[in-house]
């Protein structure tokens, strides 16, 4: 016995109340028939794991991590076996598991837990008997037996992982848009559905801004060419493909626009420009468990130069207090920060071949009057530092230069 694997993942949206938890089963029992088996992840009901995080902070403003993981995990666990009872209301045999009942391993980084091994001896078991197998996502367990979470958007890299262990022939996404868009549906009504789009593309958005992969899924299914269907729980349209990629994708320059507003911007005056002080700098930021993202020297005229870069929002007390230290230690000047920024970003592995992409977008923003406080680019995607308040106007603006109403 060894017919085709389905890997099937639900989103919180798509399960977020009993109705809509009716219409996955239903769905799911569907796609079980004698010739292949459904593995579903499913995620936490609707906005569950904000809700926990916020009981959590009421009780303590700083949580241990440890602790974070014990209550996180429990949204997934409540959805997985509710999702079990209603495809076993529909006659059909199903069986719900945790992550760490099905042997997902993990470091013992709590909150962003790496998966380091997956045994699925309970899945491939239950497989055999004919059931429904129902995981819950976002999860592991350490060799200590301790819940480990995955990061945020987690259960993606549950339902990649598990495709990859399972070695599934699909693996399906299914979430509240029907599929992946030139920039966020919801904030932008131009926005058009891409039908294949490049690991390295969707990567590249997942990791500016797109929330609707998680990035670290999209690294393991680059990693082992685990093509992914992203498309909409509502609907059975087919949605996006993302997949390694062809000729014909990379002729295009721009396939996206992100946006993202989570990052603080913090600015060292007179720094004495002096060999291995940068070092020192960020050094010492590191240290203090923070992860530095854009950064820019300007240029000196009096032996002096201003640094500044950027660090996520939640980690502004750490980083200020950090740069503070140093600051001193380094006799430089003033220590600034401005948390009203935004990055916006234009995505396409067409970007490496060709040029003046730069140089349009620089001349859109300023059209639109918007500042650019600071620029970052790899191989293909450039960003900007914007004031936070013109982010959506940036977007915008972006998306109608490159003209991305017109493709898809
Ligand atoms: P789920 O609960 O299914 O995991 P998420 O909320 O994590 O869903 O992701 C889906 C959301 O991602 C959509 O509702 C959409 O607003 C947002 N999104 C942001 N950028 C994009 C994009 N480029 N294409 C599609 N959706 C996007
Ligand atoms: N419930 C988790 C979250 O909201 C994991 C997920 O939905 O993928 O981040
Ligand atoms: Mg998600």
């Amino acid at each position: 016995m060894n017919r085709p694997i389905i890997v099937q993942k639900y989103g919180g949206s798509s399960v977020k109340n009993v109705e809509r938890i009716k219409a996955v089963a239903q769905r799911v029992a569907e796609r079980k028939t004698k010739d292949n088996d459904v593995v579903v992840v499913v995620s936490a009901m609707g906005d569950t794991t904000d809700e926990l995080e916020a009981l959590a902070l009421q009780l303590n403003g700083n949580p241990p991590e440890r602790e974070m993981d014990m209550l996180m995990s429990t949204g997934e666990q409540i959805s997985c076996a509710l999702l079990a009872m209603a495809v076993k209301a529909l006659g059909r045999d199903s069986i719900s598991f945790t992550g760490g009942q099905v042997g997902i391993k993990t470091d013992t980084s709590h909150t962003k837990a790496r998966i380091e091994t997956i045994s699925g001896h309970r899945i491939k078991k239950a497989l055999e008997e004919n059931k429904i197998v129902i995981v819950a996502g976002y999860q592991g367990i350490t060799d200590e037996n301790d819940i480990t979470t995955l990061g945020r958007g987690g259960s993606d890299l549950t339902a990649v992982a598990l495709a990859q262990a399972l070695k599934a022939s699909v693996c399906e996404i299914f979430t509240d848009v029907d599929g992946i868009y030139t920039t966020d549906p919801r904030k932008v009504k131009e926005a058009k559905k891409i039908k294949t789009i490049t690991f390295d593309e969707m990567l590249e958005m997942a990791s500016l801004g797109a929330q609707v992969m998680q990035a670290r899924s999209i690294e393991v299914a680059r990693r082992f060419n685990i093509p992914i269907h992203v498309r909409s729980s509502y609907s059975k349209e087919e949605g996006t493909m993302i997949t390694q990629g062809n000729e014909k994708l990379e002729e295009i320059t721009v396939r996206g626009v992100t946006s993202n507003s989570s990052e603080a911007k913090i600015t060292i005056c007179a720094v004495p420009d002096q060999a291995g002080v940068a070092a020192k700098i960020f050094t010492e930021i590191s240290k203090a468990g923070v992860n530095v993202d854009v950064i820019v020297q300007n240029v000196s005229h009096t032996k002096h130069t201003d640094i500044s870069f950027t660090v996520p929002k939640v980690d502004i007390t750490k980083a200020i207090a950090a740069t503070k230290k140093i600051a001193k230690k380094i006799n430089a000047g003033e220590v600034s920060f401005d948390k009203n920024i935004a990055r916006v970003s234009i995505v396409g592995a067409g970007m490496r071949s060709y040029q003046g992409i730069a140089a349009r977008m620089f001349k859109a923003l300023a059209k639109a009057k918007i500042n650019i406080e600071m620029i970052s680019t790899s191989e293909i995607s450039i960003s900007c530092i914007i004031n936070q308040d013109q982010v959506n106007k940036a977007v915008k603006t972006l998306h109608k230069e490159f003209q991305l109403e017109k493709v898809g």
